[in-house]
């Protein structure tokens, strides 16, 4: 806060005029505030269609937080998501995340859509304690099945607390969620301990998939992932692509499915309903998949 020039009056200065520290303050203060139940509708889940790479049929859409602050506006994700985790924020924030994807697929299914959800979470909420218990007594106050859902953790931090984390994934596991290791190939996680992790999705990384069709060494490491992920028997998904040649490298070697502003941005629900109609790909009638 700075006294403006000559008068009592003080306003907040715009967090990008600040430094680091004030700003990351404003971040987590605000951040706060638009929890409440007045700064809600600042909070938004956008919706990222999945396919597959041989049919191009939606498999699913990840939620991914917006933050559209009324003076600051668009917050990115990769700015206010580190803040809520190192402040504690994200447990609330994680929370509504999860309470506000659950309450989509319910509509979904009202609609007759049958559209499969994958949630990011963090490590952090995840050794919150019972957190499992929590997510599946949300799933159920919506009247949600759990294979609705996909949970996305990223590798960062997850070898730290393995035990705990490992029995909190396969306890949800056995609830029905499907879970899946986000930005595979950044982190630190061994083959060996992938082996003991009950998941059935990895994600590669945007950063391997971005220069994997021009420089020979990050395509070798795409291959080497699909096939020790195959080995494992996990299902493939690769994110950010953006250009056929990207897709077609990810076809020919063999990975399931992708993600990426080639097939569609994040959209809004209602954008995502004209997606599905624009593109003839309208998931099957929840009735008649197997629960
Ligand atoms: P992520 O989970 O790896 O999500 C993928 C990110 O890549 C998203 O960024 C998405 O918009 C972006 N993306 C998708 N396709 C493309 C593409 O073709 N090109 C490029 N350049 N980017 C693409 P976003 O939405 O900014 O989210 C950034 C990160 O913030 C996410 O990475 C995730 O780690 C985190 N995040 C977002 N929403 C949540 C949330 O609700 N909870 C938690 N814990 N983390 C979240
Ligand atoms: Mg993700
Ligand atoms: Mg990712
Ligand atoms: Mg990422």
């Amino acid at each position: 806060i700075a006294k403006t020039e000559g008068g009592e009056n003080f306003r907040i200065f715009s967090p990008t005029m600040t430094s680091q520290i004030s700003r990351r303050n404003w971040i987590e203060q605000h951040l706060r505030q638009s929890l409440h139940e007045r700064g809600k509708e600042q909070l938004q889940l956008v919706y990222q269609p999945k396919v597959n790479l041989q049919t191009y049929q939606l498999m699913g859409v990840e939620a991914l937080l917006r933050w559209n602050h009324p003076q600051e506006g668009p917050i990115s994700p990769a700015e206010f998501i580190p803040v809520a985790e190192s402040s504690g924020v994200i447990l609330e924030l994680g929370e509504w995340v999860l309470i506000q994807a659950f309450k989509q697929i319910a509509q979904w299914q009202k609609q007759n859509l049958s559209i499969k959800v994958a949630v990011n979470v963090s490590v952090k909420q995840l050794l919150k304690e019972n957190i499992s218990q929590s997510i599946i007594a949300i799933a159920n106050r919506a009247r949600i099945n759990p294979s609705m859902v996909q949970i996305e953790i990223t590798e960062d931090h997850m070898m730290e607390n393995l035990t705990q984390i490992i029995n909190e994934l396969t306890m949800l596991e056995r609830f029905g969620f499907e879970l899946a290791i986000d930005d595979f190939g950044t982190g630190h996680s061994s083959l060996a301990r992938l082996r003991n992790l009950p998941v059935k999705y990895l994600k590669i990384d945007r950063s391997f998939v971005c220069n994997a069709p021009h420089d020979h060494k990050d395509a070798q490491l795409v291959a080497a992932i699909i096939d020790m992920g195959h080995s494992l028997n996990k299902v493939i998904i690769a994110e950010g692509i953006e250009t056929t040649e990207q897709m077609e490298l990810l076809q020919t070697l063999g990975c399931e499915q992708g993600q990426g502003f080639l097939f569609a941005k994040p959209l809004k629900p209602e954008e995502l309903i004209k997606f599905i109609h624009l593109n003839h790909i309208a998931p099957t009638p929840y009735e008649s998949q197997a629960m």
